[in-house]
């Protein structure tokens, strides 16, 4: 009996020691837990604050391509982002960026004698009102805008001709009454009889220091025009007052409404259309230097209601004032019998039913 009861005494010692050891172990890890202290504090103090740099570009941009940026942090992380697609910067038709070409589709084109290049020949199925000639067609340069080309297209609004083009013919763009923008580019040489004849919604025109033949008429009518210029280095032709002169020959080519003659003796002779139908003209003065007003040089300036005509003219081409009819009063510098002296050519009715004051003196 004393056994037994040694032997439990002995099993619960024995049981006792195990339990006390199990909670000691368990004790142990539960002290030990701390021995991680990092990973409790990230949980509990505020994230890392990221402070990046400047954008740096990856791959730039283009006119049609997405590119892309990227910045970093001191602690490693970088952020990437998109830069969008510039767009394309045309300026008279090409893109000043890459080169991109706006150009209309569905004009006409004829092959030039020489076989070498094409004439742009006419609005075929074209329906752009801002035109955009090509400066290639079928592999060779487009190298003129043929006669009457453009003739009565009354929608067109703009016109960009490529720097191809040389020879604007004549009547090309007569009649485009929509026209208000028309850019014609260095390397054209000649432009054309009445070229741009009765396009009264261009406001501004300037010749380029290529162009070395303007055909009479080439801006007649144009009764929007208020300022004309040449371009510096012109060998053939310069502007003033708002007026293109062929220098050498002291020749106004074209005038516009807001024309001033130059009276430093540098034009001998007002040409042919020079000023028709510009009809916003009502007060006239031709400086004493000009000898010959050309044929209808002042045709249809339908306001002109006085003119001074200086004592060196000679000679006054037909229809020079023709169709002005409201012109009342004519002041000429001469005498009556200097008058009668001068070349009067046909169909200036206005200027000799009007009002003459002779030996005027300004
Ligand atoms: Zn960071
Ligand atoms: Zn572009």
């Amino acid at each position: 009996m004393k056994k037994h009861i040694l032997t439990f005494i002995l099993l619960f010692f024995l049981l006792a020691a195990l339990i006390c050891c199990v909670s000691c172990q368990n004790g142990a890890t539960e002290t030990s837990a701390p021995a991680n202290p990092a990973a409790d504090n990230s949980v509990e103090t505020p994230a890392h604050e990221h402070s990046f740099g400047e954008w740096s570009v990856v791959e730039a941009a283009t006119c049609t391509e997405d590119g892309s940026e990227t910045r970093k942090c001191s602690c490693g992380e970088t952020e990437t982002r998109t830069i969008p697609a510039a767009g394309h910067e045309y300026v008279n038709g090409v893109c000043t960026v890459c080169g991109d070409k706006l150009v209309s589709e569905g004009l006409s084109f004829t092959l030039n004698e020489d076989g070498a290049g094409y004439s742009v020949s006419g609005i075929g199925t074209c329906k752009d009102t801002e035109l955009f000639i090509p400066d290639v067609y079928e592999g060779k340069p487009v190298t003129s805008i043929a006669g009457s080309a453009f003739e009565d297209c009354e929608k067109l609004v703009s016109v960009t001709i490529p720097g191809s083009v040389t020879i604007i013919g004549n009547k090309a763009f007569s009649g485009c009454a929509g026209l208000t923008q028309v850019t014609i580019p260095e390397g054209v040489i000649s432009i054309g009889k009445f070229a741009f004849c009765d396009c009264a919604g261009l406001t501004e025109v300037t010749i380029p220091a290529s162009v070395d033949s303007i055909g009479e008429a080439a801006f007649a009518n144009c009764s929007g025009i208020a300022a004309l210029s040449v371009s510096a280095g012109n060998q053939k032709y310069s502007s003033a007052g708002n007026c293109i002169i062929e220098t050498a020959a002291g020749i106004l080519t074209a005038g516009c409404g807001a024309s001033v003659i130059p009276t430093d003796g540098s034009v001998t002779s007002i040409g042919g259309w020079a000023f028709s139908g510009f009809s916003g003209i009502t007060d006239l003065t031709i400086p004493e230097s000009v000898t010959l007003i050309g044929e209808c040089a002042f045709f249809r300036c339908t306001r002109l209601a006085s003119v001074t005509i200086p004592q060196s003219v000679t000679a006054i081409g037909d229809n020079a004032f023709g169709s002005c009819s409201r012109l009342q009063t004519v002041r000429y510098a001469g005498s009556e019998e200097q008058w009668f002296g001068i070349s009067l050519g046909e169909s200036n009715d206005p200027l000799t039913d009007a009002e003459r004051i002779c030996g005027y003196m300004p």
